[in-house]
């Protein structure tokens, strides 16, 4: 009797302790503050312990205390804001790696102003990829405003928004096989009347081709990998542990730099989804092989299984496939890509359990984008299918989005009142820009991406409060006629990480802060879900932890 007494008696004593030595310790834990986990319960909690690259304990303040020894490091958020780490699901930071040169700004005087201060003082360089300026704001650019700059240094610009570019003769010199090379009627080298080239070159495919010819000259880049190190760090400090790359080259060009990338990924600070390029039916057609082949760079924090497919072109260059010509002219725009061969090739794709991810900008690419995809679902794949972009979608291509799980991918800079697009589209189209709530009502996935750097900005809360308020610097005062539109902050948060790691097939892993999850968080130093609406913008990162280590901290 007496000993069972004491038997109880010691389990009484020993089991608290015994329970606590079981729990496992955390080398991370983060109390007093506000957890927005973005569950699906969207539960609210006042603690995180992570341990190791996991997340194991999200909840009460009372309970943290048992996570923590005397390893474990401990941060008191003091009441700030804990997010997901933000997931940028439509962005180019592989491109961006590879450019010597970036000029912020749509003007053609700027980028060759920019491009002249670069070459003197930087005169050991031997060739120069660049990437800044609009072709609408130079349409009658001439090769020979390049070769006054640069009469000796191959130059190769890309265009600001990855639909074209310019090249110098220097640079054409370059092209040994220019001549035997086959372009497509979308893509090429354009010539004057004269059959000379005027250096303008007309979207990726051809550029892609030019800048590959660069990097064997630059020896395969190895100034890429400090330039990604340094980019990564940038994302982290704005709050991002994940980024969608939306192509960064055509076979050769990708080839070089994800195996750059490949060899520093583990000194990287975050995840990278790459894609494959297609915007011809003969790049479609070589993208199975390409990209299976491509996939031996695969490391733990990089990975490629997303064919992007480029349906048309942009709004600012006219050429987006528009259902009606653009005022004032008697053209459409240019669709890439139709019918049933292009359709099977995709499913073909799909059945082989590549994701797709369609650049389709006007209503008649995104048609054919939502079309292939009803295929794509009727053969049975369970891929993900993305159209990124889907600035003017269909009234009736709505429903099909829904019953296909299409996801819409959306750069919110743009959701503003811009002269630019209101006099292309004419009022009537105009009012009908940018809606996604028949999406999100629906319980639709929409992510965000920046398209950095096509648009001038990486913050997420820059985005973040564009989507909410349809108006910013861009717009001024001036507003979209569609208020409806307008997305929540719980949507345009969701944005960024539980739909964006959707879109990912990171879902398991990513995109809000659950036990098991991976340990990518972001401290933020105000409320965004409380603050006016208009103060979101100036959210600063406080601190970032990709996969359980502090990456940034202010
Ligand atoms: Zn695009
Ligand atoms: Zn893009």
């Amino acid at each position: 009797m007496i000993k069972s007494i004491l038997f109880l008696l010691s389990l009484l004593f020993v089991f608290p302790f015994a329970k606590d030595k079981k729990k496992p310790k955390a080398t991370i834990v983060i109390k007093n503050a506000i957890v927005h986990t973005m569950d699906s319960k969207n539960t609210i909690a006042e603690c995180i312990a992570l341990r190791g690259e996991e997340i194991i304990y999200v909840g009460k303040q009372d309970k943290i205390d048992g996570y923590i020894n005397r390893k474990t490091k401990v941060i008191d958020a003091h009441n700030q804001v804990v997010l997901p780490g933000f997931i940028d699901a439509h962005t180019h930071p592989i491109s961006l790696a590879s450019f010597d040169l970036e000029v912020k700004g749509y003007k053609m005087e700027k980028l060759l102003k920019e491009l002249k201060i670069y070459i003197d003082t930087h005169p050991n360089n031997k060739t120069i990829i660049g990437v800044g300026g609009f072709a609408y704001n130079d349409p009658n650019f001439d090769i020979s405003k390049l070769d006054e700059i640069a009469p000796n240094t191959p130059i190769v610009l890309v265009e600001t928004d990855g639909h074209g570019g310019w090249i110098n003769s220097k640079g054409i010199a370059l092209l040994d096989d220019l001549e035997t090379t086959e372009f497509s009627e979308n893509s090429y080298f354009e010539k004057n009347v004269d059959g000379k080239y005027s250096g303008v070159i007309v979207e990726a495919k051809a550029y892609y081709y030019a800048i590959g010819k660069v990097l064997k000259i630059k020896e395969n880049l190895p100034e890429f990998d400090d330039r990604f190190k340094a980019l990564s760090k940038e994302y982290n400090s704005l709050g991002y542990t994940t980024v969608f790359d939306a192509t960064a080259g055509n076979n050769d060009v990708s080839d070089v730099l994800f195996g750059r990338l490949a060899k520093i990924s583990n000194g990287i600070t975050m995840r990278v989804e790459a894609s494959y390029l297609t915007s011809d039916l003969e790049e479609l057609k070589t993208a199975k092989v390409n990209t299976s082949n491509l996939k031996k760079h695969n490391t733990e924090l990089f990975n490629i299984n997303t064919i992007k497919v480029f349906m048309d072109g942009t709004m600012e260059g006219y050429n987006a496939a528009l259902d009606q010509p653009y005022i004032g002219t008697n053209t459409n725009g240019n669709l890439f890509f139709s019918g049933n061969e292009f359709q099977n090739e995709l499913v073909n794709l799909a059945q082989n359990n590549f994701d797709i991810h369609f650049h389709a900008i006007g209503p008649r690419a995104i048609h054919e984008a939502v079309i292939a995809s009803q295929k794509i679902r009727e053969q049975g794949a369970d891929v993900k299918l993305t159209i990124a972009h889907a600035e003017l979608i269909r009234d009736e291509d709505f429903q099909v989005i829904l019953e296909n799980d299409i996801i819409i991918n959306t750069t919110p800079l743009w959701h503003s009142y811009d002269d630019f697009t209101f006099s292309a589209l004419g009022q009537e189209r105009f009012n009908k820009i940018w809606r996604y709530n028949p999406i999100l009502e629906e319980n639709g996935h929409v992510t965000f991406g920046t398209d950095h750097p096509s648009s001038y900005s990486l913050s997420p809360f820059e985005h973040i409060q564009t989507a909410i308020t349809r108006q910013n610097k861009y717009s001024g005062d001036k507003k979209l006629a569609d208020e409806k539109q307008k997305f929540s902050i719980q949507d345009a948060v969701k944005a960024f990480t539980t739909s964006a790691a959707y879109q990912l097939n990171l879902a398991n892993d990513l995109g809000s802060i659950e036990v098991g999850k991976k340990a990518d968080l972001i401290l933020i130093n105000q409320d965004i879900f409380s603050i006016d609406e208009t103060k979101i913008k100036a959210t600063k990162v406080t601190t970032t932890i990709f996969n359980g280590k502090v990456v940034y901290s202010e």
